[in-house]
C-alpha cells in the first residue's frame, strides 16, 4: 500500500478546497449537496471545504427556511465583497480611476483631467485619486488588495514604464513609487492589454479563449489573449500593431516606420482628416463631441470621414485576423463611440478581404466596459491574483 505523506495530503486538501471555491464562484448560489453531486467530493469533505471557506470570508451561507413546502437547502455563495480593488486608466490628458468588488462590479468612481503630462504633476493628481478611493472602500475582511495602472506606453515584465511617446515618459517606475506611498501591491500594464484582460473577464470578450482587444484612441494598441493569456511578448511589449504598415509609401511615423496603421485609423486621423476638411476647428477641446453631433445630423462631410476611417480600421483588422485567427476581436477605447457609423465599412472591408474560413469564424465586436473598459481591466489583474493566489491547481 502506498503511504500518502504529510505533504500529499495536505496538498489533496488544498486541492479539494479549491475545487470547492471555484465550483462557487462560478456556479453558486449552490448547496452543499449540489456541490457533492456535481463535483464528486463526498459530502463530508464538501462540508469542511466549506467551513473553512466561510471563516476565510470568501463565500458565505444565506440559510433555509424560506419555502413552504419542504426545506430548502442552504445555498452558499461567493463573497464577491471579501476586498476591493482599485484600477486606473491613466489617458493621456485624464485619469479615470475606479474601485471594484471581486466580480468587477464598479462602487466608487473618479474622474480627473490632465492638462500637463509631466512626472510629478500627473503623480500628484494619481496619488490624490487613489487616496480618494482607498478612503471610499467600504470595511472588508482584506481591505484594498491591489492596484492596478493602464498607461498608454510600452511597460516591461518587470512593470517599468519604459516608454509612453504621448506622456513624453521614458524608463519610469510608477510601481515603486505607487507601492512606497500606499504599501499596497501594483501592477501597471500597458493600456491595451489591460482592456483585453477586462473584456475577457467581464465585457465582450466573456469565456473567449483567443481574443484581440483593439484600443483605439489617439494612437492604436493592441492586447492579445491567446489560449485564455495575455501575450506579452520576450520583454513584455508585443501587441503594437499600431505601427503595422498598411501604405507601403505612406506618410512618416514618429516611430521610424512608414504608412503606420494609427496614422490612418485612429481617433488622431479621424480629428486631423476632419481639420483638414474644415470640418472642425483646430485643436477644437471636444473635438469628437462635435463630430459624433455632425454625424447624428448627417453632415455629409463627416460621414465620409466616418467611412472611411472604417475602412482603414478594416485594413488593419484584416492583417490581424490573418496572423492570430482570433474568435473574437473587440475594438475599444474612444473610437468605439463611433460605432454605428464605423461599423459597416469595417465589416465591408473584411467580407471583401479575408478568405472565406476566416471571414466565418471571426467576430468583431464593440467593447461592453465602454469607457471603464481600461480601468476595470487595470482592476481585474489584482482581483486574478488574488483569487488565483487562495488556489491551487494541477495542470
Ligand atoms: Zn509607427
Amino acid at each position: 500500500m502506498k503511504t500518502i505523506r504529510t505533504g500529499d495530503q495536505n496538498l489533496v486538501k488544498q486541492l479539494n478546497k479549491s475545487i470547492v471555491f471555484n465550483f462557487i464562484e462560478h456556479k453558486g448560489p449552490v448547496s452543499r449537496a449540489q456541490i457533492s453531486k456535481d463535483t464528486g467530493l463526498n459530502k463530508a469533505t464538501v462540508s469542511t471545504m466549506a467551513s473553512e471557506l466561510i471563516n476565510d470570508s470568501f463565500i458565505y451561507e444565506i440559510g433555509e427556511g424560506q419555502s413552504s413546502g419542504g426545506r430548502k437547502p442552504v445555498m452558499l455563495y461567493f463573497n464577491n465583497h471579501a476586498g476591493y480593488s482599485i484600477g486606473i486608466d491613466l489617458g493621456v490628458n485624464y485619469i479615470l480611476g475606479v474601485l471594484s468588488d471581486l466580480r468587477g462590479n464598479i462602487i466608487e468612481e473618479e474622474t480627473r483631467s490632465l492638462n500637463d503630462s509631466k512626472l510629478d504633476n500627473v503623480i500628484g493628481h494619481l496619488t490624490a485619486v487613489i487616496e480618494s478611493l482607498v478612503k471610499k472602500a467600504p470595511v472588508s475582511p482584506y481591505g484594498v488588495i491591489g492596484i492596478g495602472i493602464g498607461v498608454p506606453g510600452n511597460v516591461d515584465k518587470d512593470d517599468k514604464i519604459l516608454f509612453a511617446p504621448n506622456l513624453n515618459w521614458k524608463q519610469v517606475d510608477l510601481k515603486q513609487i505607487i507601492e512606497n506611498r500606499f504599501h499596497i501591491p501594483t501592477k501597471i500594464d500597458n493600456e491595451a492589454n489591460a482592456g483585453a484582460h477586462g473584456e475577457r473577464l467581464y465585457g465582450a470578450g466573456k469565456n473567449i479563449a483567443n481574443l484581440i482587444y483593439v484600443s483605439i484612441g489617439i494612437g492604436i494598441g493592441t492586447g492579445i489573449i491567446i489560449n485564455n493569456n495575455l501575450y506579452t511578448g520576450s520583454s513584455g511589449i508585443s501587441g503594437e500593431l499600431g505601427h503595422v504598415t498598411i501604405e507601403a509609401s505612406g506618410r512618416k511615423c514618429p516611430c521610424g516606420n512608414r504608412g503606420c496603421w494609427e496614422l490612418y485609423a485612429s481617433e488622431k486621423a479621424l480629428l486631423t482628416a476632419a481639420e483638414e476638411q474644415h470640418l472642425l476647428e483646430k485643436d477644437h477641446a471636444e473635438g469628437l463631441d462635435c463630430l459624433i453631433k455632425e454625424a447624428q445630423m448627417g453632415n455629409p462631410g463627416v460621414l465620409q470621414q466616418l467611412n472611411r476611417l472604417g475602412e482603414y480600421i478594416g485594413i488593419g483588422l484584416v492583417n490581424i485576423v490573418n496572423t492570430f485567427n482570433p474568435e473574437v476581436v473587440v475594438i475599444g477605447n474612444r473610437i468605439a463611440r463611433f460605432k454605428h457609423w464605423i461599423i459597416n465599412p469595417i465589416t465591408h472591408i473584411l467580407e471583401e478581404r479575408l478568405s472565406p474560413y476566416h471571414k466565418s469564424n471571426t467576430e468583431i465586436r464593440f467593447s461592453e466596459l465602454g469607457k471603464h473598459s481600461i480601468a476595470i481591466g487595470a482592476a481585474s489583474f489584482s482581483i486574478s491574483k488574488f483569487l488565483e493566489d487562495k488556489r491551487v491547481s494541477v495542470q
